[in-house]
């Protein structure tokens, strides 16, 4: 088999679908999500197109090491580059299984997981009843807020969630502003007003759940390491599951500080991308959950290995989908397959109907749990909406691009 030609889609997420000179194509998808570099992703898919017209899609290894090492700078990574390696793997997989009639999970082994636990996630923009309101995200400042939209994601099923703490202000301010000021940068040292309010959100999700209710607290790497750990010890007494990037993960070294002051078991992993960057993480054994993002980190073939790794170190496994209806299907397939998985991240945005009609298929949870798709390959490909309403380019023979 052959790869033919590559189509390449930028729409709400960034997409392609590789066609083999068997008739049997794949769908990718490159997990940059949430709009940033998004132009970026399109164009690297465009660029490894160029570079895979000819291969067998079923030799993923050698096409990986290919588009790592024979790239020149490839083999430095960054995340454009390792999300349209991801893409174009993810691809491969899919069209694999279909040619074989099976889904990919029994080409990677076969399943240790029939059901797949999921959790509730960033419930500080709201859950179902704010999100479908309006279709878009909110922000909860109040605790009581934290106590209703728990109960919210709880008469669905779940038995798990994750709240940012950190994320609003203690003040109420703009959603815009936030996103683009306060949101995104670094709080540094935390002021003890805010520390409280950190812990008061927290001790409403328990109050709300119950001492049954696992909770995620995420910080989307916002504290520095000192104030991680003050928040991390103040949050003991309330049990959390892991604590997500409680500060950035670019100095794994930072890790280790904020493990000897806590006792929260850690996690992260959405920013850290090949093995390569897994590495110290394993060796420093700071991690007791990883979060690898299998549409940003270098797909399905690279996600394995991660996986595989970190079960050696004692770590579970939460695989990060910073994407849509394709990274999600992906990512159920390899999370059915490995013996560390942990939990399944359902997060709020999939709840808005960008994600809902994205994909030909819509799989949520149900009860709290997901099931693998059954179909051949991945189990998912982009609906016609999200097409015709996409900027298309197709690379051919030759690495020809045509514009659509
Ligand atoms: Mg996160």
């Amino acid at each position: 088999m052959k790869i033919t030609s590559v189509e390449c889609y930028l729409n709400q997420f960034v997409t392609i679908k590789v066609n083999t000179d068997e008739g049997i194509y794949g769908w990718g998808e490159a997990g940059l999500a949430y709009g940033n570099s998004f132009e970026a992703a399109f164009g690297q898919c465009q660029d490894f197109a160029k570079l895979i017209i000819g291969m067998d899609p079923f030799d993923t290894e050698k096409i990986w090491e290919h588009l790592h090492r024979h790239t020149f700078w490839g083999m430095g990574g960054g995340v454009v580059i390792t999300s349209a390696m991801a893409a174009i793997d993810i691809a491969c997989w899919d069209i694999k299984g279909k040619a074989l009639g099976v889904p990919v999970y029994k080409l990677l082994g076969g399943k240790t997981n029939d059901k797949l636990r999921a959790y509730a996630s960033q419930l500080q923009f709201g859950w179902r009843t704010l999100i479908e309101e309006k279709d878009n995200l909110t922000l909860l400042y109040d605790p009581k807020d934290y106590y209703d939209v728990v109960k919210d994601a709880m008469k669905e099923g779940y038995d798990a969630v994750k709240i940012d703490p950190v994320f609003a202000p203690t003040e109420p301010k703009p959603l815009g502003e936030i996103f683009m000021t306060q949101g995104t940068h670094h709080r540094g040292c935390y002021r003890m007003h805010d520390l409280k309010r950190s812990v008061e959100r927290i001790a409403a999700a328990r109050e709300a759940g119950g001492d049954d209710l696992d909770i995620i607290v995420e910080i989307h790497s916002l504290l520095d390491a000192n104030t991680a750990a003050e928040l991390g010890k103040a949050l003991e007494p309330l049990h959390i599951m892991y604590y997500e990037e409680p500060t950035m993960p670019c100095n794994p070294a930072m890790f280790a500080h904020i493990k000897s002051k806590c006792s929260l078991p850690l996690a992260t992993g959405e920013r850290s991308y090949t093995r390569w960057g897994f590495r110290q993480f394993f060796e420093d054994r700071t991690l007791d959950v990883i979060q690898p993002d299998l549409a940003n980190t270098g797909g399905i073939t690279e996600v394995k290995k991660i996986c595989d790794m970190a079960q050696v170190y004692d770590m579970g496994v939460q695989i990060h989908v910073c994407g849509g209806p394709i990274a999600t299907a992906a990512a159920l397939q390899v999370e059915a397959v490995i013996p560390n998985f942990t939990i399944h991240e359902e997060h709020n945005a999939n709840l808005k109907s960008t994600f809902v009609k994205g994909g030909k298929y819509y799989y949520a949870p149900v009860n709290g749990y997901y099931t693998v798709p059954e179909l051949p390959g991945i189990g998912q490909e982009m609906s016609d909406a999200y097409i015709a309403g996409a900027k298309k380019v197709v690379i051919a023979a030759g690495g020809k691009a045509l514009v659509e």
